[in-house]
This record gives structure tokens, C-alpha cells and sequence, in this order.
């Protein structure tokens, strides 16, 4: 990306924008493909390390455009929500996946694409659904990252409406559905992730993204401990909480690296939410079991930002 300096930020953010919106990316959007795929990795050597942005802490860039422009909105965004209650808290859920979309995040370098797993694409945005009928009922101003299921959505898109919306709070839902490799809803990969200090990821340039927000890490914590709590309760299973995604994602062919890129780039406490997948007897989720994820995922944003009443 051209350099620009900062009266040409917002320019030079559009741009990018716009080339992120018809470039092709590095995930590959096969339906029915394993989650993640497989893609060429970046395979860095002696990264060189860059603090991811914040508001307390501006961080410079290696070969970036300054990122304290506000970033437009683009066509994918969601329209503008219906006015809130006063001082109601705004709440942005990011359904996982996208058809497959590009990107380059212009102020880390990270590649920001995004691809199509499915049933679970379909299957996490139902749930998605089923949480904002149920926060706007109870009053909250609440913001999808994706306007309809097959709506092109990439991870920086996702992470800069949580950012410009200054949500109290962003919570992402996949899961892990399938004919080859799915999980059952109840057997296993229920896990409730958070930001921590010092999880990274590397750029296809080989620098290192380092999630360094002392105040948002410290919230998404106490949040993820919550989730973990109202999610059991709900499903009925056990859940993990992870500070980080425990391995290398490296070694799955995406950006080595430890955190997910949403979580990365976000500014707000970012709660991510991997489930089993599939309802007993059927690949997918079912009515039932999509209510039982929603409900845990309402009742634990209700435990974490009450709404005054
Ligand atoms: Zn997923």
C-alpha cells in the first residue's frame, strides 16, 4: 500500500478498502472443506514486531498508513441500527465466515480474507439472529458484523464496525460442523477464547502483530469467564476457557500466530466462541441446539454489560 502520511489516511484507507473488497485471498472458500483450510503460509523468518494500535497507545507501523483516521464504512457494513434506548450499550455479534473475500488490514499488513465453511456459515448466522432478537428485545443497541449470511465480509471489516461503534462488547460464533471432521454440539471444541497481552500473529511481510491493550485484555478476560459460565449452563457441557488458541495456527496453514485476527484488531473487549457442531443424528445444528448456543451467548452478555432498566 502507498505511504501516505495522515491527511491522506483516510484516502489511502478507502483504497485499500476497495482493493480488499475484489482482491482474491489466501483462505480458500470450498464448501465443506475442513475448518480452517489449508493456504500458503507466510513462513517468516526473524519477524520484526509491531504493537497492534490502540487508543491509549497509538503504535507505529513498518510501511503503514497512520490508523487515526476513522475508517469509512464501506458497502458491506450493516445499515445504521434502529435508535437505541439512552445509554443503552452497543453490542456487535459476528457471525463466522464469509463467502470468500480478500483483504489487507492497511495498518498491521495482516491478511484479513475470510472463506466460506459450511453448514456452519448458515448455521452460525441463525444463532447470530436469535441473539439480537433477543438483546433487542431486552433493549440493547446491537450491531451485526455481516448485513446476510452470503453478504462478502472480511476480518477487518468485522473488527473496524466493533472499533467505530466503540462497542462495550463484540462476541464472534462459529463452530465446528461437518460430514469429515464435524464435532458434535455436546462432545467437544466448546471453547470461549479472549484477548491477552502478547498474543500475536505474523503478517505475510514475516513482522509480528502483537495484541498489546493492557484495559481491553483485562475486560475480555472477565468477560470470557462469564461466557464460560452462561454457555455451560445453557448447553449443558462442558466449556474451555483459552487465553489464546493454544497452538500455532501456523502449522494450519493460516498467519502464525496465536490469536484470531478479529480479536487481533479489535479496540473493544472481543469474545470468540468455537462450538461442536453438529446436532445428534445430522451434520449441522439444530433448531434446538442453535437456540441453546444463542441462549448462553444472551444470557452471558447480559451478566457482562446489564442494561439499566
Ligand atoms: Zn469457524
Amino acid at each position: 500500500m502507498t505511504r501516505r502520511r495522515i491527511a491522506g489516511a483516510l484516502a489511502a484507507v478507502t483504497v485499500a478498502l476497495v482493493l480488499a473488497g475484489c482482491a482474491t485471498g489466501g483462505a480458500p472458500g470450498a464448501a465443506g472443506s475442513t475448518h480452517p483450510p489449508r493456504s500458503a503460509s507466510p513462513s517468516p523468518s526473524s519477524p520484526s514486531s509491531v504493537a497492534v494500535p490502540s487508543a491509549s497507545q497509538p503504535a507505529t507501523t513498518s510501511g503503514s498508513a497512520p490508523t487515526t483516521a476513522a475508517a469509512p464504512r464501506s458497502t458491506t457494513d450493516p445499515p445504521p441500527p434502529a435508535p437505541p434506548a439512552a445509554g443503552a450499550p452497543v453490542i456487535v455479534i459476528d457471525p463466522g465466515h464469509s463467502v470468500t473475500v480478500g483483504g489487507t488490514d492497511p495498518a498491521t499488513g495482516l491478511n484479513v480474507a475470510d472463506y466460506e465453511n459450511e453448514p456452519e456459515m448458515r448455521d452460525v448466522f441463525d444463532v447470530a439472529l436469535l441473539v439480537r432478537q433477543q438483546l433487542t428485545a431486552a433493549g440493547y443497541r446491537v450491531i451485526l458484523t455481516k448485513t446476510s449470511v452470503e453478504a462478502p465480509t472480511n476480518l477487518g471489516t468485522r473488527a473496524r464496525i466493533a472499533n467505530d461503534a466503540h462497542a462495550a462488547l463484540a462476541l464472534s460464533i462459529h463452530d465446528q460442523a461437518g460430514s469429515n471432521g464435524g464435532i458434535g454440539f455436546t462432545a467437544g471444541n466448546n471453547i470461549v477464547y479472549y484477548q491477552a497481552v502478547g498474543d500475536y500473529r505474523i503478517n505475510p511481510a514475516g513482522t509480528k502483530i502483537t495484541f498489546t491493550d493492557a484495559a481491553v485484555a483485562s475486560l475480555s478476560q472477565r468477560y470470557a469467564q462469564v461466557f464460560q459460565r452462561q454457555r455451560a449452563a445453557a448447553q449443558g457441557t462442558a466449556v474451555r476457557l483459552q487465553g489464546n488458541t493454544g497452538y500455532d495456527l501456523g502449522g494450519r496453514g493460516l498467519q502464525a500466530g496465536d490469536i484470531w485476527i478479529v480479536q487481533l484488531l479489535a479496540r473493544v473487549p472481543w469474545v470468540y466462541n468455537e462450538a461442536g457442531g453438529n446436532s445428534a443424528g445430522m451434520v449441522g445444528l439444530s433448531t434446538a441446539d442453535k437456540q441453546r448456543y444463542a441462549d448462553g451467548l444472551v444470557a452471558a452478555v447480559e451478566a457482562c454489560v446489564p442494561i439499566s432498566r
